[in-house]
């Protein structure tokens, strides 16, 4: 499929950071690829003193995955792009450069700050409502803000700036791919909506298990931590998405007003000890890899507590999920790799007597990335046709051919923010989590510990689980 961008150039502040190299110019260059981006200027900044050079030749590297498997039309749009790319020196925080770089570039531009947050907050407030042409798009990365407060007080800079809809704070988490195999799943199937409620649902279950441990990353994750990392930004979208009332449309107004409301009616209900947990890994090995001791890795203070496994729950307070538990899990350095949403339903009220074997409740699981289903089904035999046994019928759902990044830049090039947090869930999200990260500071609930490689403290029953409780 080729389309024509509404975005002419994009802009990329923080040209030599990770992020830059590693997520986005690798995205870019398979959107780039399939012919989704033509016509699209790219210009990189930084405070560093870069030839035109040396940024194209990061440039280049970052796409050389991309233009090999590529076909010639492909290679071709790559490397013109490539051809025409400029590079500008830059403070961002300083008055007025920004504001003049905006002047002379073709609009509209899709500013993107892949920058450490604060230097993205202050860049923002730099500029003036007249500094920011007409048709300019601001993405904003994760973290947004680090509490309601400052969210909200980013957010009246940057509606100061541009309206609401040109603000994409990215999600990359939840590709458009996902968002839509999730509602498809969820509003395209007659046997599934009727129960989607307090009714037949025992839980829900999300969780975002990480093999990975810290992998240098102290000095952005020993301040974040599990919570604030993974659940307060992607896993409460997910949650959302599970939950959230038939929209009309799948359209971005529609909805992201659904996940708005659904995000309002949550809330972690207290006493905090009973409903979230949270754990640091200690020395141990994945994959026969040995991992060392989270406290004792290079640039962290492990006098902070920062927990690297958080699992909290959540209650939604409408008609449809009142006292339905959502339990949101994410966490590192564990033995098995897991992404997936999990569907527990009630069990059935009344088996018919003479039936043995196996009755738990049937589950649901949506994997992500790659996107798959599994439905577990109680079924009769083999052999005895008295005996029930678990059979889990299993889809793989579609794929995207573009990669996160892509996905995400797609949707800010053709100006939907459909992907893109809205201002008011960027504040709920943290209404939501603010008051376990208190409660957590004041140690009311205990910092726990688990081995590198394991699946948790030992004293956690297995997420995911018919039988786990919650
Ligand atoms: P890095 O520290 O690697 O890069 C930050 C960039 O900002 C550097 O290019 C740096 O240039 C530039 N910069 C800093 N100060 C200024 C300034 N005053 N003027 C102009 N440029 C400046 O950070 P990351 O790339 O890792 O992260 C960027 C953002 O993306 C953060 O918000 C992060 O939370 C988010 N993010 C990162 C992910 C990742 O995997 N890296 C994943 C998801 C989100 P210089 O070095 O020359 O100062």
């Amino acid at each position: 499929m080729t389309s024509q961008t509404t975005v002419r150039t994009l802009l990329i502040l923080g040209a030599s950071g990770d992020l830059t190299g590693r997520l986005l110019l690798p995205g870019l260059a398979r959107l780039v690829a399939k012919g989704r981006a033509a016509g699209l200027r790219l210009v990189g900044a930084g405070s560093d003193p870069w030839t035109p050079e040396q940024w194209r030749e990061r440039v280049h590297s970052s796409f050389a995955a991309t233009a090999e498997a590529a076909a010639a039309e492909g290679q071709e749009a790559l490397q013109a792009l490539e051809k025409e790319t400029v590079y500008h020196q830059l403070d961002v925080t300083a008055g007025g450069g920004l504001a003049a770089l905006l002047r002379s570039l073709e609009g509209p531009v899709a500013v993107y700050f892949a920058l450490p947050p604060k230097i993205s907050q202050l860049a923002c407030e730099a500029l003036q409502p007249e500094d920011v042409p007409d048709g300019t798009r601001l993405v904003m990365e994760k973290p947004f803000g680090s509490g309601e407060e400052s969210a909200r007080s980013l957010n009246r800079t940057l509606v100061r700036l541009v309206p609401e809809d040109h603000i994409h704070r990215v999600d990359h988490f939840l590709g458009k791919a996902t968002v839509l195999n999730i509602l498809g799943l969820r509003f395209a199937n007659n046997f599934l909506e009727p129960v989607w409620n307090r009714h037949h649902i025992e839980k829900v279950e999300i969780i975002f298990d990480e093999d990975l441990a810290l992998e240098g990353r102290a000095r952005y994750y020993d301040g974040a931590g599990a919570l604030r990392d993974m659940i307060q930004s992607h896993l409460l979208q997910i949650m959302a998405l599970m939950a959230i009332e038939p929209p009309a449309t799948v359209g971005e107004r529609d909805l992201r007003d659904a996940i708005s409301a659904v995000l309002r009616a949550s809330s972690v209900r207290a006493p905090f000890a009973a409903s979230t947990r949270r754990a640091r890994y200690t020395a141990g090995s994945v994959a026969g890899k040995a991992v060392p001791d989270y406290a004792r890795e290079e640039g962290v203070d492990a006098d902070r507590g920062t927990e690297t496994l958080a699992e909290i729950q959540i209650g939604i307070d409408n008609w449809r999920w009142k006292d339905v538990p959502f339990v949101l899990r994410s966490g590192k350095a564990l033995g098995a790799k897991r992404k997936e949403a999990v569907v527990t339903f009630r069990p059935v009220p009344h088996l018919p007597k003479g039936f043995t074997g196996v009755d738990s409740p049937n589950q649901l699981r949506i994997g992500f990335g790659p996107d798959t289903l599994q439905f577990d089904v109680d079924v009769n035999g083999p052999g005895d046709i008295f005996s029930l046994s678990r059979a889990t019928l299993q889809a793989e759902l579609s794929a995207s051919e573009l990669l996160p990044y892509g996905e995400v830049l797609e949707g800010v090039l053709a100006g939907d923010p459909l992907l893109s947090v809205r201002g008011d869930t960027a504040e709920d999200c943290w209404r939501i989590v603010e008051p376990v990260l208190l409660a957590w500071q004041r140690n009311d609930v205990p910092l726990e510990e688990y081995d590198a490689g394991s699946a948790g403290p030992a004293s956690w029953p297995t997420a995911g689980r018919a039988d786990s409780g919650s």
